[in-house]
């Protein structure tokens, strides 16, 4: 009989601040009790909170700025992200897992990048986005944010001034509502070739596989698209297993 993988110890940490991004989502800063993990973005921790089973969350700060945030939308089901949502308070402690994922930035990648966020998948992208620019990729970074209405834009105004202080930085985002098409249907019809372009996406399963056939329809090498879904490349080498 071999022996069940050692589960690593958790992190502590707390709960650092709470900030209220309409009813249903909630940014997350977290504070290690000890000096925080090191992280490539892109990545996402496992977060357990007393009484609830752990759940994922992509780590939407940049690896430069030393700070674990995290964005939770409310699903509404009364399970973990009810529980932060709902009740959640500075001071609180948790314990992490992680990081985990490989669908990461590259350390000193300077392909074009294409980042599909649909809805909260836009978490891992900001933290993609901002090592980008902090580290002087060259551009372009293009980034397409679906969501279904305007009132999903939580981080419009961030990206905006993003992309004014940034002429390798493209937003695009896509209302459904307004536009009556989603991210992948918007870039099919917006970037005629994507043969050169290193492409990561985030979302749920259904808006992966929705995005896909538009992104090879116009060229996408599928060696080339990254996410964390079993339908998507790693960007870097899964680490090897032990013996
Ligand atoms: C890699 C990754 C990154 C994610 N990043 C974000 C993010 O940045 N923001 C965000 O709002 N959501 C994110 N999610 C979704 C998040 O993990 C939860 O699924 C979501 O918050 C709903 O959880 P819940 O407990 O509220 O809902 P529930 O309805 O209780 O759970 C949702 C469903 O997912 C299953 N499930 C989810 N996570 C686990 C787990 N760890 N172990 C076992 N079963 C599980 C449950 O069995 C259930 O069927 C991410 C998911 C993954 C896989």
């Amino acid at each position: 009989m071999t022996n069940p993988a050692p589960v690593e110890p958790g992190i502590p940490a707390t709960i650092e601040a709470v900030n209220d991004i309409g009813p249903d989502i909630r940014i997350l800063r977290v504070r290690t009790n000890d000096a925080p993990p090191s992280w490539l973005a892109g990545q996402y921790m496992e977060l357990t909170f007393a009484g609830m089973p752990p759940r994922s969350y992509s780590i939407a700060s940049a690896p430069h700025s030393n700070v674990l945030e995290f964005h939770i939308r409310d699903s509404k089901t009364g399970g973990v992200s009810s529980h932060i949502v709902t009740t959640l308070k500075p001071g609180d402690a948790l314990t992490l897992r992680g990081p985990f994922g490989y669908a990461a930035m590259i350390p000193g990648d300077t392909m074009p990048l294409l980042l599909v966020a649909g809805g909260m998948g836009l978490s891992q992208m900001k933290g993609i986005v901002e090592e980008s620019l902090h580290s002087n990729h060259p551009g372009p970074i293009i980034l397409c944010w679906g969501v279904k209405t305007d009132q999903d834009l939580y981080l419009k105004d961030h990206f905006d001034a993003l992309e004014q202080q940034h002429a390798q930085f493209q937003f695009m985002p896509v209302v459904e509502a307004f536009l009556g098409q989603n991210a992948g249907q918007a870039i099919r019809a917006n970037f005629a070739d994507l043969s050169g372009m290193r492409i990561y996406v985030a979302g749920s399963p259904a808006m992966i596989a929705a995005t896909l056939p538009h992104l090879q329809a116009n060229g996408a090498r599928a060696d080339m698209i990254h996410g964390d879904d079993k339908a998507l490349s790693p960007a870097i080498p899964p680490a090897p297993k032990g013996p």
